[in-house]
């Protein structure tokens, strides 16, 4: 099975996830805005076991607009963004694509939230564009 690896900017927090994402997507939502400071954020899920943290990380918890309670974690040395979890997607960890060592090892299947897209920021156009988060 394939490893993957990733993680801060400064190196504080490494991380190692088993196999492929199992999805990943980017998300144009307003609080991926922010915590970004760009205009969308690209990520891949896996399964909260096949993925293992080494430092610390901080996490920043807000409500969603569907209601739950997203968690977004960081390195507290250098604010790299690093994983995120809801209970939309129980039982996963989704990592931030720009933190693996290889970003070009996920492909995002969907633009999310395109009721908040910025008009300068573009995507494959082959790629559904929903206006929010679709069912799970
Ligand atoms: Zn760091
Ligand atoms: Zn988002």
């Amino acid at each position: 099975m394939s490893k993957l690896t990733g993680g801060c900017q400064c190196g504080a927090v490494r991380y190692e996830a088993d196999g492929p994402a199992a999805f990943a997507a980017h998300c144009q939502c307003l609080d991926c805005k922010k915590s970004s400071g760009a205009g969308h954020v690209t990520a891949g899920g896996w399964q909260e076991s096949a993925v293992k943290f080494t430092g610390q990380l901080k996490t920043y918890a807000s409500k969603a607009d569907s209601g739950v309670t997203a968690r977004r974690d960081f390195c507290p040395e250098c604010g790299g963004r690093i994983a995120f979890r809801s209970d939309t997607f129980a039982g996963m960890v989704l990592l931030m694509a720009g933190s693996l060592d290889d970003p070009s090892q996920i492909t995002p299947g969907a633009a999310l939230y395109e009721k908040h897209h910025a008009t300068w920021d573009h995507f494959d156009p082959a790629l559904p564009r929903p206006p929010g988060m679709p069912p799970q």
